[in-house]
């Protein structure tokens, strides 16, 4: 038999007996007192002990909310008298446990409050005393064994109660927490892509390239960048509209990220511009990364709504020097391309 509740509450065999211990259920006589409050003060006043019980619970605004309805309180009158019919029986079995642990947790979803949960096993005690036979009351060492074991297994009943409470209210919060934490990555994610190309966008391109240049200042390492622009695009979006233009990016970004290397940065910095931050790269280095994808871009036609586009790319390169900052290494890149543009397009320039 499964036991997700036991379990999850942190219970084995030697828990269980810590706690039948703690509340001196391990006690001799113990088994024989809870068949004497099944035998002669449960199944004798079963229907009067649940009317009561119900009787005062109703009255109480807080629960008459969450237990809206004829049939509702119907089967929460079952599931009490099943509940009472178990009271002190094989309590020092897992079964036993695992059944008030589920019984604690189904009261949490249903969203009865914990306090007023915990206030129910004064009021269950108080009616089984009241409903000690004569016999036995009128035998002084018998009713006080009653009394003390009803006084012990409520005490049980009730730890546990306030365990399964607790459980339950700990793996929804872990969960809520989880969903939280997806969202969070998702939307930090969000901030930072660009919704059309699914690179890094431009707020992303500046932060990223201004940590970039506090780093070399400590380990001294080569930084490049690169500014790339699609050539004559505005063409394409005259000849073939707007919707073939954002195709066109598109694809050009997926051929930009297979040119360049996994550890390169490539960011949409404006319409059909894009920032290659290439850390730990010297210009020789990043030339190459350059004019791999510049060839990536052109070498097969583009294919876009059964349009074939021929689509090339200018790109310029800087490398950071000392005292640099974010604008001016940009405006160096900036400049390289230009010079590729002026140079005939399609091809890639130094900085000066
Ligand atoms: P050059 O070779 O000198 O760069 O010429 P160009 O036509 O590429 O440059 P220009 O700056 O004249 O035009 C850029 C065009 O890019 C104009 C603008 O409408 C288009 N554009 C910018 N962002 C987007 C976009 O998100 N989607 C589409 N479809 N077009 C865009
Ligand atoms: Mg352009
Ligand atoms: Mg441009």
């Amino acid at each position: 038999m499964d036991h997700p509740l036991w379990a999850s509450c942190g219970f084995d065999e030697n828990t269980i007996a810590d706690r039948l211990h703690l509340i001196e259920l391990d006690q001799e006589g113990m088994e024989a007192s809870g068949r004497i409050l099944h035998d002669h003060i449960i199944v004798p006043n079963l229907d009067a002990i649940v009317d009561r019980f119900y009787g005062s619970l109703l009255r109480i605004d807080g629960f008459n909310r969450i237990v809206d309805g004829s049939s509702a309180a119907a089967r929460l009158r079952e599931s009490q008298k099943h509940y009472l019919l178990g009271l002190g029986i094989d309590f020092h079995k897992r079964e036993y446990f695992e059944e008030r642990l589920r019984i604690g947790s189904v009261h949490q979803r249903i969203g009865v409050p914990q306090s007023l949960y915990q206030c129910t096993f004064q009021g269950l005690q108080s009616l089984l005393i009241d409903y000690v036979p004569d016999a036995i009351r009128n035998d002084g060492p018998a009713f006080a064994e009653v009394l003390r074991f009803i006084l012990k297994i409520t005490a049980l009943d009730m730890s546990l109660a306030v365990e399964s409470y607790c459980s339950s209210r700990v793996s929804d919060l872990t969960k809520s927490l989880e969903s939280e934490r997806d969202e969070t990555v998702r939307l930090r994610k969000l901030a930072v892509t660009d919704w059309l190309t699914n690179l890094r966008n431009h707020s992303y391109s500046k932060r990223s390239l201004g940590a970039a240049l506090e780093q070399i200042r400590i380990d001294k390492s080569p930084l490049s960048i690169i500014m790339a622009d699609l050539d004559h695009f505005k063409e394409i979006n005259d000849a073939h509209g707007h919707l073939v233009g954002d195709e066109v990016l598109q694809i050009a970004a997926g051929r930009m990220l297979s040119g360049a290397r996994a550890d390169d940065e490539i960011c949409r910095y404006g319409g059909e511009e894009f920032l290659f931050i290439l850390h730990d790269t010297s210009i020789i280095e990043g030339e190459e990364v350059a004019e791999r994808v510049r060839k990536r871009i052109n070498t097969d036609a583009m294919n876009s709504r059964d349009i074939q586009l021929n689509v090339t790319i200018s790109l310029g390169i800087a490398q950071a020097r000392d005292g640099d900052t974010v604008d001016t290494l940009i405006e160096r890149a900036d400049q390289a391309l230009y010079t590729a543009k002026r140079a005939g397009r399609n091809c890639v320039r130094r900085e000066e």
